[in-house]
């Protein structure tokens, strides 16, 4: 019986089990991992991506990953646009949504 896992594309030996399509040793290797490119389907979401889309006319007030982000990314992808700008909130908030507290005793 073969095995069906695709082989790293650099060795051609060891299975692959990290993103490139490569194995994890030669990912672990900088040199070996700058020589093949990200696959596609690494890439996650309309717009994802830096530079794939037009720039954001304004930047997003919102905290990251509160709704009011999430909902600005929505309308970014739907437009076209990039997901990100230079400007965007870069706060990290977790009780926009009222859960502060849950781990709290
Ligand atoms: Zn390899």
């Amino acid at each position: 019986m073969t095995d069906a896992r695709p082989t790293c594309r650099h060795c051609l030996k060891c299975v692959v089990s990290k993103p490139r399509g490569l194995c994890w040793a030669c990912h672990r290797n900088m040199s070996v991992r700058e020589l093949y490119a990200v696959a596609p389907h690494c890439v996650h979401g309309p717009g994802a991506g830096s530079g794939s889309g037009t720039p954001p006319v304004r930047p997003c007030p919102h905290p990251q990953g509160s709704p009011g982000r999430l909902d600005t990314m929505s309308r970014r992808a739907v437009a076209g646009e990039s997901l990100w700008h230079p400007g965007d909130c870069r706060e990290i908030t977790a009780d926009v949504d009222g859960r502060a507290g849950h781990y709290a005793a």
